[in-house]
C-alpha cells in the first residue's frame, strides 16, 4: 500500500493546474501569479508574502485549519520566484500541508515532484507550449521571455515532454 501512497501524482498535479487556468481564464502566456491567486481567493483563505528569507530557502507553504500562507524569498529572481510561488501553490492545491522549499526540479520526493509539475504546468502549459513550437518558435530565450520564466525552466519542460525533438 505504502508504494501505491507514495507514487507522485503527476497527470492529477498537471490537472488541477489546467483547471485553474481555465477558471482565471487564460488564454495567452505569461501567466500572472496575481490573478491565479486571485481566482484561488474565490474559495480559499490564501496570503502570499514576499519574505526575508536566507539564501537556502526559495519559499514555504503552511496550512492550518482552512487558511494557507506562503512565503516566498524576496532576494531572488523574479523567474525564481515566480517559480517558487507556483510551486507552493501547487503543494496547497494537492493538499499538502506543508512544504518548506529549496529549488531542486530534479527533486525525487513525491510531493516535490507533484508541486514541480504544478507548477510546470501552470507556468508553461503544454497547450501553449505546442502553440508555440507549432508557429515556428525554436528559440528557447524568446520562448522564456513568453512565458517569463527562466530557460532553465524552459529546457527542463520541453524535455520532460518530450517537445525538444519537435522543435
Ligand atoms: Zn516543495
Amino acid at each position: 500500500m505504502d508504494e501505491i501512497q507514495n507514487k507522485p501524482r503527476v497527470g492529477s498535479a498537471r490537472k488541477v493546474a489546467r483547471q485553474l487556468l481555465k477558471d482565471v481564464g487564460v488564454s495567452n502566456p505569461p501567466i500572472m501569479i496575481k490573478d491565479v491567486v486571485n481566482q484561488i481567493k474565490k474559495s480559499s483563505d490564501l496570503s502570499v508574502y514576499p519574505w526575508a528569507f536566507g539564501d537556502d530557502t526559495d519559499g514555504i507553504q503552511v496550512t492550518r485549519g482552512d487558511s494557507a500562507t506562503i512565503g516566498y524569498n524576496q532576494a531572488q529572481h523574479r523567474h525564481r520566484q515566480r517559480f517558487t510561488v507556483a510551486h507552493e501553490i501547487g503543494h496547497f492545491m494537492m493538499g499538502h500541508t506543508n512544504g518548506n522549499s529549496i529549488f531542486d526540479l530534479n527533486s525525487k520526493k513525491p510531493e516535490e515532484i507533484e508541486a514541480n509539475q504544478f507548477a510546470a504546468e501552470l507556468l508553461m502549459p503544454l497547450a501553449f507550449l505546442n502553440k508555440e513550437i507549432k508557429n515556428g518558435n525554436k528559440n528557447v530565450k524568446n520562448m522564456a521571455q513568453i512565458f517569463d520564466v527562466s530557460e532553465e525552466s524552459i529546457w527542463w519542460r520541453l524535455r520532460e515532454c518530450n517537445l525538444i525533438g519537435k522543435m
